[in-house]
């Protein structure tokens, strides 16, 4: 019986697409992923066909069942895919929809064995690490490369070297150059230099220590990025390079910058785009267009406004469960030059409308964001009243259009115990489980989950903002609006602009008109999933645009 395990997919050319490999040491949370999206960013500036790929060492087969509150949010895909929030962080630097082949967890890895098994896919062998799991792996890269006909795929490698959970995925990553070859595979060490206040200076111990642990598993890295709050110096930089094997060019230096959006034109400024291209022998010139966007994009950070938006929501102290919505707010503060200061608002503290004046006193703005259980939903409801009373500009997603669909049926309406089955047994569930959703008992990727299409209705707001009349969004909810009460929350002066194009029963959209409010509108699905740094989404830039307009700013 071989020995060997074919890790290569058919049709699978050798070259075809180049691999970076970004591996993180000392520690996590230093900003590895945003990291690896400069990079993606700073190589797009070369038209390169850039594709990227995770992977996460937990157990989970995919992020659904995360809890926001320790993990971030929960990201979805257009395939329906829910995934760890850094795919959000890729999707927005390439500018492209990834699919589930981008996300690999450890889970999914040990998924796709388990099942492979049983059908006897490894007939006779005992399935090992090595070379099975590795094996797994590197065929699992090698087909994300070949779908995404990608020039460059970069890996960014959940946790840190040491981490027993991404061990064997780093072991697949050092087969994987030593099959591929020299020039088609380079490893990055994202590591961090430490400044402990007590000493005032940096110590590169813990980075080299970092550096020698990733060498003994076999994996020389090509560059050492060194993560650290100030510039790290030179002194530093040279004792790390004496470690590494490395030249001092390809030491970088990455200290905490003003914002995220300069850092590939900070990488850029370090030559660290020449030095990727060298290392790969890949020959490409710098395209003017899309540079010339992106750096018209970052200056768009230097406001001459501000705004004030609230975001209501049960995880605020967390505000990475709220990545995405915050990111469009970001493409749309560099659209209108205008910061926009976030208030958050944890709605279990509203009991009434004078407490969710105060709350909302001095804010321009309102967003309802997505969210379960009934936690702070009182509250919100209140907050929804108070914007739609008071003019105030709101914008609902998800959860937050159900519950304004709950605050119209109770105070237009009159339907006093309006509520969602998700909260309560009320006699009048305005909002009700979705039929298909009855049945299902098992949590995981079992919502009505990834991107649809929606029909647009003409002469609504929603037609003017989209200019479009089919467009496509992404979801995740097990809820809708009841159809039974459809044509009475119409009547009463509810505008559904939006609804399904599969299925006329669901709707997505609703608004009121521009005659009765400056600014009201809620989305079953999650707007801030598909807004890109250069494409912010409409209905961010309209929710923006109607609170700048109030200013009679230009
Ligand atoms: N809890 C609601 C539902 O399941 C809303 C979900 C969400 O906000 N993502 O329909």
């Amino acid at each position: 019986m071989e020995e060997h395990f074919n890790s290569i997919p058919s049709r699978y050319k050798k070259g075809k697409t180049k691999y970076i490999v970004v591996i993180g040491s000392v520690m996590s949370g230093v900003g590895k992923g945003t990291f690896t999206s400069a990079v993606a960013t700073l190589l797009r500036f070369y038209n390169l066909n850039i594709s990227m790929m995770k992977f996460d060492g937990y157990l989970n087969v995919d992020a659904g069942t995360l809890n926001p509150y320790r993990h971030g949010e929960v990201f979805v895909l257009d395939d329906g895919t829910e995934t760890d929030l850094d795919l959000g962080t890729y999707e927005r630097a390439i500018d492209r929809n990834l699919t589930s082949i981008n996300s690999l967890t450890g889970g999914k890895i040990f998924n796709i064995i388990i099942n492979k098994e049983r059908k006897g896919g490894y007939l006779g062998r005992d399935i090992q690490f090595l070379p099975h799991v590795t094996g797994e792996i590197k065929r699992f890269i090698r087909q994300c490369a070949m779908k995404d006909k990608a020039k460059i795929l970069i890996i960014e490698v959940g946790g840190t070297v040491g981490d027993i959970e991404n061990s064997y995925f780093i072991e697949a990553m050092r087969e994987l150059k030593n099959e591929e070859g020299d020039n088609n595979v380079m490893f990055i060490n994202v590591a961090y230099v430490i400044q402990p206040s007590s000493l005032g200076e940096q110590k590169s111990k813990a980075a080299q220590l970092g550096i020698r642990r990733l060498m003994s598993l076999g994996i020389q890295p090509d560059i050492v990025v060194c993560r650290s709050e100030n510039v790290v110096s030179k002194n530093i930089k040279e004792k790390i390079s004496l470690v590494s094997n490395l030249p001092m060019n390809r030491i970088i230096s990455l200290q905490n910058l003003s914002s995220i959006y300069s850092v590939p034109l900070y990488l850029e400024s370090q030559g660290l785009d020449k030095t990727i291209l060298n290392i790969m022998n890949i020959n490409a010139k710098k395209q003017r267009g899309y540079y010339n966007k992106w750096k018209k994009f970052v200056s768009g950070f230097n406001a001459n406004k501000t705004i004030n938006v609230a975001i209501t929501g049960k995880y605020t102290g967390v505000h990475d469960s709220y990545l995405s919505i915050l990111k469009a707010l970001e493409h749309v503060s560099a659209l209108f030059k205008c910061k926009i200061n976030i208030r958050w608002i944890e709605t279990t503290n509203v009991k009434n409308s004078s407490d969710a004046e105060k709350a909302l006193s001095g804010i321009d703005g309102i967003i309802v964001p997505g969210g379960f259980g009934s936690r702070g939903v009182e509250g919100k409801i209140k907050c929804i009243e108070y914007a739609r009373k008071n003019n105030i500009p709101f914008l609902g997603l998800c959860f937050g259009f159900q519950l304004a669909v709950v605050e119209f049926a109770r105070n237009v309406l009159g339907i006093k115990d309006a509520n969602s089955t998700e909260i309560s047994r009320t006699k009048n569930p305005v909002i009700d489980i979705l039929p298909e959703q009855k049945s299902i008992k098992q949590k995981g990727a079992t919502m009505r989950l990834g991107g649809y299409d929606i029909l647009i209705k003409s002469n609504t707001l929603a037609s003017m903002y989209y200019k479009k009349r089919i467009i496509r969004e992404r979801f995740r909810h097990r809820y809708e609006v009841n159809p039974i009460y459809i044509s009475r929350l119409s009547k009463a002066g509810l505008i559904f602009s939006g609804i399904s194009k599969d299925d006329s029963r669901i709707m997505q959209i609703l608004e009121l008109p521009a005659n009765k409010h400056r600014f009201f509108m809620a989305t079953q699905f999650h707007p801030e999933f598909t807004s890109r740094p250069l494409k912010p989404h409409p209905l961010f830039v309209e929710f923006a645009r109607s609170i700048i307009n109030k200013y009679h700013y230009k």
